[in-house]
């Protein structure tokens, strides 16, 4: 189970154990983690890839943006293409991103999924 962010300051109740400092709930029962994996973004339902070496020293990445999915679903997604791929990478800000370039691949690879990749 994933827990709020750590490295805000918790409180500790003895009635309720670690309440959560953003929503004030127990850890246990903390609503705005279950609403930030909830939240899908607003997208014009088109997937985009890009390679994206800018400030990278070199190393490239593929970032994959327009996928109006929540948490749960891009890493869900992002595992399924890092093991497609054998390649690294993670999920940020309702993004993927793919250690390399993989922009062929991955579009191919969404377009089977059913996504409308531009
Ligand atoms: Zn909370």
């Amino acid at each position: 189970m994933k827990n709020c962010d750590l490295n805000s300051r918790l409180v500790y109740s003895t009635e309720q154990g670690v309440i959560c400092p953003e929503c004030s709930w127990a850890l246990d029962n903390c609503i705005c983690q279950k609403i930030k994996k909830a939240i899908i973004p607003v997208t014009d339902g088109v997937v985009r890839l890009r390679y994206e070496t800018k400030g990278r020293k070199g190393k490239g990445m593929t970032i994959i943006t327009g996928l109006a999915l929540n948490e749960d679903e891009f890493l869900e997604l992002a595992k399924k293409l890092k093991q497609r791929f054998g390649a690294g990478g993670a999920v940020k800000d309702f993004t993927i991103q793919l250690q390399g370039d993989f922009c062929q691949q991955a579009a191919q690879e969404l377009n089977k999924l059913g996504y409308n990749v531009k």
